[in-house]
């Protein structure tokens, strides 16, 4: 007994286990849409496929050839779905779904109305092919397309052109097929699984890199981010501006500031480390703020300690982003703080002409900071350039409102 027709269950089989894979990988990040996408388009290509050969034993088989067309279609539209939403992040829908609708309905017309077995093929084929070449004009303008991203462009584009190749060699070769009956065996229907297989196989293979590279990122960013407040953490704040701080020069310098909030423990204390969280991720919004038009880097350098690096900020401008943000900060309300409680921070400053290292210049502006503390509270202190590490000028600090208790109380 011939046991061959077995191996048409390869291609459900291994798209199940595709399917079930992204689906997993959409479930671990839900933000990632584009993998529920491409499990649907599994799912689709292992219910087609499923169906496709179905039909071949059956009697009636049009309505089967019908839905495993629309289904094989459906591989092709969540595809190029899961790709345009990857890349361009918007789904493509406004172009896709009317193409899709156009293949259904030449899918009826050719299946019940004016039944043509190539008629029906044809209008899937080249439906499933406009939605390639499309999807992969618009990755290929996506930005930043790495070696995985160009391949999934080239497959993209020879998935399509096999999909109108196949339709031109089938019919010089074999004649338009007059029967559902003749559809078994033919160069027709076995070139559409034999492609089918390397098509899908391939995409799933870029598309699992992709799926890793993307996670490998976001894990990568994760590192260098602080949880609490979203801005870089001290690793990440190194690595930024240890590059920014490179292309410092005395023509183009950049400021650095150094912000602490006063009597914090008093917050935690009084308010409870809750409330002291919305205070910490009050003043990294407050910082994001003030200098939302600079093309800043802020970091939390730990506690309730921020920095802040203004490329392309001389020091006197750079002093006053930090007088900016020390007011804000006062003036600002915070969740579980009722008034006339007021939380302040203190603020050191300094400005580098980049011939120094990085290193160097915050603890210059810790220093300046230090001496804000020192000298009262809820104030500035400078520290401009160039001068010793050890001579900091006494008379640079900005004195704003006096806090003597450990929680300021508005008078
Ligand atoms: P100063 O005015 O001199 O800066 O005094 P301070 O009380 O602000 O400074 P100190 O360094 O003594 O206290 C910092 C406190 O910040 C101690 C620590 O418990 C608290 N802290 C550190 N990280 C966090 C955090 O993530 N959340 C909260 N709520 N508190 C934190
Ligand atoms: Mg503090
Ligand atoms: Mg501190």
């Amino acid at each position: 007994m011939d046991n061959s027709y077995l191996l048409l269950a390869t291609l459900p089989l291994v798209s199940a286990i595709l399917g079930v894979t992204f689906l997993f990988l959409w479930r671990r990040h839900r933000q990632s849409v584009h993998l529920l996408n491409w499990s649907l388009m599994y799912a689709c290509a292992v219910l087609g496929s499923s169906i496709g050969v179905a039909r071949l034993f059956l009697e009636n088989s049009a309505p089967f050839s019908f839905t495993a067309n629309a289904l094989l279609v459906g591989v092709a539209f969540f595809a190029v779905r899961g790709a345009t939403l990857r890349h361009a992040g918007r789904s493509g829908d406004a172009i896709m779904v009317p193409i899709y609708l156009a293949t259904i309905v030449g899918g009826v017309w050719f299946g019940f109305v004016e039944p043509s077995v190539i008629g029906r093929g044809t209008v899937s084929s080249v439906g499933a092919a406009a939605m390639f070449l499309i999807a992969a004009g618009t990755v290929w303008k996506a930005r930043d397309l790495d070696r995985v991203d160009q391949l999934v462009v080239l497959t993209f584009v020879l998935t399509a052109a096999t999909l109108i190749g196949r339709l031109v060699v089938s019919y010089l070769h074999e004649g338009p097929i007059q029967s559902e009956a003749e559809v078994m065996g033919s160069f027709w229907s076995v070139s559409l699984r034999v492609f089918s297989t390397l098509s899908w196989f391939a995409m799933a293979v870029l598309f699992l890199l992709q799926a890793t590279k993307d996670l490998m990122k976001d894990l990568a960013a994760q590192s260098l981010t602080d949880p609490l407040t979203g801005v870089y953490n001290r690793r990440g704040f190194f690595a930024v501006a240890e590059r920014l701080m490179r292309d410092t020069t005395p023509a183009a310098p950049a400021a650095l500031l150094i912000c602490d909030i006063d009597h914090f423990k008093g917050v935690n204390d009084t308010f409870g480390h809750r409330v002291g969280d919305t205070v910490i991720q009050g003043l990294a919004e407050v910082m994001q703020e003030a200098a939302k038009d600079l093309d800043c880097t802020i970091g939390r350098l730990g506690g309730e300690e921020f920095v802040a690096f203004l490329p392309a900020t001389n020091f006197g401008q750079g002093r006053a982003i930090a007088e900016d943000i020390c007011k804000s900060f006062t003036m600002r309300l915070h969740v579980g703080i009722p008034p006339p409680h007021i939380i302040t921070v203190s603020i050191g400053v300094t400005g580098t002409s980049g011939d120094e290292s990085l290193d160097a210049v915050i603890e210059r502006a810790d220093r300046a900071l230090y001496r804000a503390k020192g000298e009262g509270r809820n104030r500035v202190a400078g520290a401009a350039l160039p001068f010793p590490a050890d001579d900091l000028p006494r008379a640079a600090t900005t004195r704003r409102q006096p806090t003597d208790s450990k929680i300021a109380g508005r008078r």
